[in-house]
């Protein structure tokens, strides 16, 4: 088994599956636009870590872990909000769908004609995967921030503030 310090630009999928190669790669938030784009900690470090080799003595597989803390906007409140991911992937590129029948579930099946694969791609679209649909506080912000206005205007009439809340609500309670 080979040990390499960087990734390449491009991943050489049956080659390096054969020699059962591992590499080691740091990248930063901002290498990855699509990533760059939602996250707002653009210089904050993504390590990768790829493991290739045959299956079935013909399919390449690749085991990969991406780990990075991203902050997003909350869509709730749009505060800051830091996850810290850790993306365990089971890839296998196959020719043909027949291929995969003979693959554990627990693989993502891609479907490839070319025989490489862009590194930077592979690595964005695993993070885009993992990262939730609609992030948001694992407490409810919102309440938060509607006590800290109820305080804020305790000079006003109480009953129009009341109105206030309610409006905000959506009319829900
Ligand atoms: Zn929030």
């Amino acid at each position: 088994m080979e040990l390499n310090k960087s990734l390449p630009s491009q991943l050489k999928l049956f080659n390096f599956a054969k020699k059962e190669i591992s590499l080691l790669g740091l990248y930063q938030i901002s290498d990855f636009p699509k990533i760059s784009e939602i996250a707002s900690n653009k210089k904050d470090n993504v390590r990768v870590d790829l493991s290739f080799y045959l299956k079935n003595n013909k399919t390449p597989c690749v085991d990969g872990i991406i780990d990075l803390d991203i902050v997003l906007a909350c869509q709730r409140c749009l505060d800051d909000l830091s996850i810290a991911l850790k993306v365990n992937f089971h890839l296998a590129f196959v020719r043909h769908d027949q291929q995969s029948e003979e693959l554990e579930s627990h693989y993502e099946i891609y479907v490839i004609e070319e025989e490489e694969l862009a590194t930077h791609d592979l690595i964005s679209d695993e993070i885009l995967l993992a990262i939730p649909m609609v992030p948001t506080h694992d407490f409810d912000c919102i309440k938060e921030i509607k006590k800290q206005e109820v305080v804020e205007g305790k000079s006003e009439n109480p009953f129009a503030i009341l109105k206030k809340i309610k409006i905000a609500d959506g009319g829900k309670e």
